[in-house]
């Protein structure tokens, strides 16, 4: 690749410069604030990480930083969902992008309780629920499964966010009692909840998550060396299905936007965190923790933009 625009020593210099330009940028966007918590990190972080087929990861700026993934974790639920389901999981959650913020609960009475999509938190819930009757230990296997695809153990659980979104997480609950009335939750709402906000409540950084991603831009096999090497993470169709999914609503409402500007499978989180899947290439992951109105990290976002654009990435 030596010579190339997908070089590392490319990558590195467009990274480092991307980051040098976002520090002269106006700070623009608020952190979030609706889970307490969130609020106690610096605004001004950021940082970007891109880890190639081959495990090399490149970084640049707070690439480092453990920050809470919020619904990033949404990805990793589904694949462990998937994993140990039939089709008859896409019956109880559909696959359609919502056009609505990622807690909007309008459309759930009127659609039987079954959500849009598994992005969004009343689908992840509705994956929770899947997991919690899947696996005796849900929240040991969750962090297991992301632990090894980090190649860090253990990943580590924030208490105070999980305690914080626990305490403030009534637009949740309601969303997860309403999916219960209509009969799309199984099991008991309070352990739901507890799984659905362990999940958002991991802290991990630029790095982690792109290594541990590499599966869904390698036809569902972690590349890298080490204990997952080779290993099949999610059969191809699963893959495949992941990467459409997060192309149609990874970025909540603004998922359109992002695809026509980007074209990238792409997933949000609250915390400030996005990753980008770039199919036979890698995974890009971006951290700073103000967000536009859709909850999307305004710095984070730009910079996947940016990256995007110079190395002529997309898959349309
Ligand atoms: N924990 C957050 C919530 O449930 C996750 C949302 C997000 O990152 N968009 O509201």
């Amino acid at each position: 690749m030596l010579g190339t625009p997908q070089c590392p020593a490319n990558i590195q210099k467009v990274i480092d410069n991307l980051i040098a330009e976002m520090r002269t940028h106006p700070a623009n966007g608020q952190v979030a604030d609706y889970i307490p918590a969130l609020k106690n990190v610096d605004p001004d972080s950021v940082g970007i990480a891109c880890c190639t087929l081959d495990g090399e990861v490149i970084t640049a700026g707070d690439a480092d930083k453990d920050f809470s993934v919020q619904s990033i974790a949404k990805i990793y639920s589904l694949v462990m969902a998937m994993t140990r389901s039939d089709d008859q999981l896409w019956e109880r959650v559909r696959m359609e992008p919502s056009g609505q913020a990622f807690n909007s609960i309008v459309q759930l009475e009127s659609e039987n309780g079954i959500p849009r999509n598994p992005m969004i938190n009343a689908g992840a819930i509705v994956i929770s629920d899947i997991i919690v009757s899947r696996y005796s230990t849900p929240n040991h296997a969750f962090v297991q499964f992301v632990s090894r695809l980090c190649g860090r153990d253990p990943v580590l659980v924030d208490n105070t966010v999980f305690a914080s979104e626990k305490k403030h997480g009534h637009r949740n609950a309601a969303m997860a009692h309403l999916m219960k009335d209509f009969g799309n939750i199984h099991g008991k709402v309070e352990n739901v909840l507890e799984h659905y906000f362990y999940q958002c409540s991991l802290s991990l950084n630029c790095s982690d998550l792109a290594r541990s991603l590499l599966f869904l831009a390698n036809k569902g096999i972690q590349p890298t060396t080490g204990e997952t090497a080779g290993e099949e993470v999610c059969t191809r169709v699963d893959c495949h299905r992941v990467n459409a999914i997060l192309s149609t609503s990874g970025m909540y409402d603004q998922s359109g936007e992002f695809a026509f500007s980007v074209g990238l499978p792409a997933k949000s989180g609250v915390g400030g965190g996005i990753v980008a899947i770039v199919p036979n290439f890698g995974v890009i992951a971006v951290y700073s923790p103000r967000l536009n109105q859709f909850g999307n990290s305004h710095a984070g976002k730009w910079l996947i933009t940016e990256f995007a654009q110079k190395l002529g990435l997309s898959v349309f």
